[in-house]
């Protein structure tokens, strides 16, 4: 087993015993799955949504409902294949009916995240909606570039990290574009943006 593949199923198996999480009762109760992450460890890209849905915590697998068909579409436009970028979220267990994290669940799960990343070192880091966006901004020491994401989607910003850089492309969440046509434009324009990054 190559290391990165070890070091990621240490992470997943420390989310499977998370009991101390505030959803973890949900998940057992539901009998849910947390949801890791998938794709390549050696991707390019990592895209980072905000908690599984109810497809994803009865599969163990993100954005694989009607988000993720809007995922792979996006990715389809570029040549890029699911398995070759990495996908996961900020928050590992479902949110009792899809609501909006908490604050204390995006401080538990994140240090997951930040392994996550660490572990993969991806070339770009892809936000998928607002939780993900203000997350990583500010994990990498951009906070003061925070604005809506109406103007910071396709935005492309630079970041260090202690084994070089990395660059933060925010995108808009692939299922707000199931109700407003404009943003599925944007997310096409952003996704050839990111093509020109990998
Ligand atoms: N929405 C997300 O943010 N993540 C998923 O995994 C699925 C839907």
């Amino acid at each position: 087993m190559d290391s990165k593949t070890g070091q990621l199923r240490q992470i997943r198996d420390e989310v499977f015993e998370l009991e101390l999480s505030p959803l973890y009762e949900y998940r057992r109760e539901n009998n849910y799955y947390p949801v890791l992450g998938e794709g390549s460890h050696d991707a390019a890209v990592v895209f980072i949504g905000e908690a599984p849905g109810k497809n994803e915590a009865e599969t163990g697998r993100p954005f694989c409902g009607a988000s993720g068909r809007i995922l792979d579409e996006l990715l389809a436009s570029i040549d890029v294949a699911r398995g070759d970028v990495y996908v996961t979220n900020i928050v590992k267990d479902r949110p009792p009916n899809n609501r909006d994290p908490k604050p204390d669940e995006i401080a538990l799960y994140t240090p997951y995240l930040i392994r996550q990343i660490n572990v993969i070192a991806p070339k770009v880091i892809a936000t998928l909606g607002r939780f993900s966006m203000v997350f990583i901004m500010e994990q990498f020491g951009l906070k003061d570039e925070l604005k809506p994401i109406s103007k910071m989607h396709g935005q492309v910003f630079e970041a260090k990290t202690d084994s070089g850089k990395v660059i933060i492309l925010p995108l808009y969440h692939p299922a707000v574009s199931v109700y407003n046509p404009n943003t599925k434009k944007d997310l096409l324009a952003d996704f050839q943006k990111l093509k020109n990054l990998i």
